[in-house]
């Protein structure tokens, strides 16, 4: 494959909304997860879906510090980090054995729910 082609990101390409602050600080605070779409917090690190996924189960872990470089992060939340990518790949692996189309709103039930067994 030379290209993957995301049509349905054009959108976010090109009518991305300007922000001020910083989206993955802001998001933790805004007080609804479902409409952020963060599927698990953990103590250091949380989990949540890109709006505009590559495929279902596109995700991100995302520490709660604002840091630019992976090295500034303490150990404690790198651990957690690598804790949260394997539980997810675990869980990815079981809810999406193939590629499944479905709603952004359906696939932040079903992690969250895995993430909650
Ligand atoms: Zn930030």
């Amino acid at each position: 494959m030379d290209y993957l082609w995301t049509p349905w990101r054009y959108a976010y390409v090109t009518g991305a909304a300007k922000t001020t602050g910083c989206i993955f600080c802001d998001a933790p605070n805004e007080g609804d997860d479902e409409k952020v779409r963060i599927v698990h917090r953990g103590q250091h690190c949380y989990i949540i879906l890109n709006t505009f996924p590559y495929t279902p189960g596109h995700v991100m872990i995302v520490p709660y510090d604002h840091l630019d470089e992976l090295h500034k992060l303490k150990p404690y939340a790198a651990h957690e980090l690598v804790d949260l990518s394997q539980k997810m790949e675990t869980v990815l692996g079981e809810l999406y054995p193939r590629v499944l189309p479905e709603t952004l709103e359906k696939t932040w039930k079903k992690i969250g729910e895995a993430f909650r067994r």
